[in-house]
């Protein structure tokens, strides 16, 4: 069993926004019960706490659980009883008004969003660590999400035009409609290294399971550190895959 297990959380865990299933909440206890396991993903530490820490058994070991929200741009941990944050970078006000006013433009300028239209729930949210922008509102049906952008020229093209206006910053491609803005070099790469460190373990010692590993997809930063890494393409075939590593 590896020393650490990584997973993205999006498309890997569960699908987009939903809870854990029963059947993932109960596999997922089991790996807590032999081994350290982290959960990464663009979400605020809000959305973990509804999307997976309420649906796992009350018997799971929550003091081998590690939570990197935004991207890794936080750590939590569990500690004497409670959810402890053991970093943040976070953005400033200026920064987010900065970040916003630039995805303001490129949606205008890359003519992919159109802000008349409608919304399901805030196009534009501060995380403390991330200011994601969400095509369709927060809170849009998953259908909708997935026939946005299904061969991702709409969120490359909008991550070029914040790029080129945000220097400062890392600009990143986050759902299947939304594009993350964190402090620059602030990725999944540099919440794994963080997380390493503290655990004191090598990168390589990790291991990674995301559904989007390949080249422009979510979890591509991870191939700047040493951690193995298991490509999925779904919740199912995670589902599968953790199995394998239980009976190994
Ligand atoms: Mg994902």
């Amino acid at each position: 069993m590896n020393k650490l297990i990584i997973f993205d959380l999006d498309g890997t865990l569960t699908e987009s926004k939903q809870p854990l299933t029963a059947t993932m909440a109960l596999l997922l206890s089991q790996l807590l019960s032999k081994t350290p396991v982290a959960i990464i993903s663009g979400g605020a530490f809000s959305q973990f706490l509804k999307q997976v820490i309420a649906l796992l058994p009350v018997s799971a070991n929550l003091a081998n659980l590690y939570i990197l929200p935004t991207s890794g741009a936080a750590l939590y941990e569990y500690r004497n009883d409670g959810w402890e944050k053991i970093y943040e970078e976070r953005l400033s006000e200026k920064d987010k008004d900065t970040i916003e006013t630039a995805m303001l433009e490129a949606a205008k300028e890359t003519g992919t969003i159109n802000w008349s239209d409608q919304s399901w729930g805030e196009r534009i949210e501060y995380r403390g660590g991330q200011v994601t922008m969400s095509a369709l509102g927060q809170q849009a049906p998953i259908v909708l999400k997935k026939a946005w952008d299904p061969n991702h020229a709409k969120r490359h093209k909008l991550q070029e035009a914040l790029a080129t206006r945000l220097s400062g910053f890392s600009v990143g491609i986050g759902g299947a409609t939304s594009i993350d803005v964190s402090k620059r070099g602030v990725d999944k790469a540099y919440g794994l290294r963080k997380l390493c460190e503290r655990l004191g373990l090598k990168e390589s010692d990790a291991l990674y399971v995301g559904d989007e590993l390949e080249k422009g997809g979510n979890d591509e930063a991870v191939y700047k550190t040493e951690a193995h890494t298991k490509a999925v393409k779904d919740p199912l075939e995670t589902e599968r895959y953790i199995k394998s590593l239980l009976n190994a």
